[in-house]
């Protein structure tokens, strides 16, 4: 991968394709079907606990990518595993530096489509907005990512694999446990998450292993669009953080932008935000809206917002996304000034409503921005969006930048 950060201008790393030779790739793979795959190919079956740990402590704790680097296993052994398995990331096709620090990586799996993945510093902590389906089968009208059809589910090693490319990217396994640049992840990219629940329970699982990545469950954030049969089972079973796209205060305008809400309706979401595991104390429940100019964003708005977080008894917290505006987007952002009101009301009903910085707007990597997978554009393109985009936001307060 060969990435120079350029003011924001896209850098195309295009990179041979190498075949996988027939090798089984044990990246994705949790510990006990790497310890299977370990004890089939003929490790000492005394050996074979031992072994995995140290696989699994390489791959992941220290992001090698070759069996040769990992000293304390036998040389035997490591001609073994390099005879049957490869450890292999997706390659990074492109990956773009917006001017405000913020990075995005167009990633190829090994079936040519692809995803994108969005590294957000702050100073406090680095998120990165990880994708878990290629396209998405909802068809929210605010987002780019809603103009794509669902190509398919990430793998669990496909969701792991963008933490992994990111953190290549930011010379981060040479000091695995201090001075982490990747602090915090939000599943926020393309798709809906909770429609590839096993996938992307397996993927965050690996990523808060204790011996490996060892990402706190308090620093991962699951956003859905409230699909509701799988919210408990997401907090009993993930127990992460849960962001809950809101976006409306009334199932008419929900139904209007968010076509799921005919399946699941403000009531039924907010019921299950309610049953949500820890959602009155620990865990507090965090509500995406954005902003979008005369749709959902009056004073009445922001006084029905108040009313509706409290009838259901949620420790809730609101945050309010200036709409990112993209090729084609039928949606204006709302005035600033507006914003700050809405922001002020919510405030005053006791709830906490900040106003979320936009980051990566230049290279197309705000909320609802992202969008790829079999669509690949050409570095022309790229271009001419980011400038169509930067005129089409005239107004000085944010036009600055970004993502979640
Ligand atoms: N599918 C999941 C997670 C991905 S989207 C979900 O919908 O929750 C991450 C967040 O960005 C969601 O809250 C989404 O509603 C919001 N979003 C989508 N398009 C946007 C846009 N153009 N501007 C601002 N936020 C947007
Ligand atoms: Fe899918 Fe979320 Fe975009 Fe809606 S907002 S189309 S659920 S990615």
């Amino acid at each position: 991968m060969q990435i120079t950060p350029d003011g924001g201008v896209p850098i195309v790393s295009p990179r041979a394709v190498i075949p996988e030779e027939g090798l089984k790739n044990i990246l994705g793979l949790d510990r006990t079907e790497l310890r299977d795959a370990i004890a089939a190919i003929g490790v000492a079956e005394k050996q074979v606990k031992m072994r995995t740990s140290q696989v699994w402590h390489w791959v992941y704790h220290r992001g090698v990518s070759s069996f040769d680097d990992m000293l304390n296993v036998s040389k035997e052994v490591r001609a073994k595993l390099a005879e049957h398995f490869i450890i292999r990331r997706p390659e990074v096709v492109e990956a773009q530096y917006s001017e405000d620090g913020t990075r995005k990586y167009l990633i190829r799996f090994h079936d040519g489509n692809e995803a994108e993945a969005v590294y957000i510093p702050e100073e406090d902590r680095g998120t990165l907005c990880v994708s878990s389906q290629i396209g998405c089968t909802l068809n929210c009208k605010f987002c780019h990512t809603g103009t794509m059809k669902l190509v398919r589910n990430l793998t669990a090693g496909e969701i792991v694999a963008q933490l992994m490319i990111a953190r290549d990217d930011l010379g981060e396994w040479e000091n695995p446990t201090h001075g982490r640049r990747v602090t915090n992840i939000v599943m926020m990219g393309m798709g809906e998450p909770l429609y590839n629940f096993d996938n992307v329970k397996k993927g965050l699982e690996i990523i808060m292993d204790e011996e490996g990545i060892q990402l706190s469950r308090r620093r991962i954030t699951l956003s859905t669009s409230g699909v509701v049969p799988h919210m408990e089972r997401a907090g009993k079973e993930i127990g992460v953080n849960l962001a809950v796209s809101l976006h409306a205060v009334n199932d008419a305008v929900r139904t209007d932008i968010m076509p799921i809400n005919k399946k699941y309706n403000l009531h039924e979401v907010l019921n299950a935000c309610a049953n949500y595991p820890g959602a009155h104390n620990a865990r507090r429940i965090t509500f995406e809206y954005a902003m979008l100019k005369g749709v959902n964003d009056s004073d009445k708005d922001a006084r029905d917002l108040v009313k509706l977080i409290r009838r259901y008894k949620l420790a809730a917290k609101v945050n309010l996304i200036p709409f990112n505006p993209w090729p084609g987007s039928n949606y204006e952002c709302s005035e600033w000034d507006q914003i700050q009101r809405f922001s002020d009301i919510v405030y005053e009903g006791g709830i906490s409503a900040p106003i979320r910085r936009p980051r990566g707007r230049d290279i197309m990597a705000a909320c609802g921005q992202l969008k790829s997978a079999s669509e690949k554009k050409s570095k022309a393109d790229i271009l001419r969006e980011a400038a169509a985009v930067t005129a089409a936001t005239t107004d000085g307060h944010h036009t600055s930048t970004g993502l979640t």
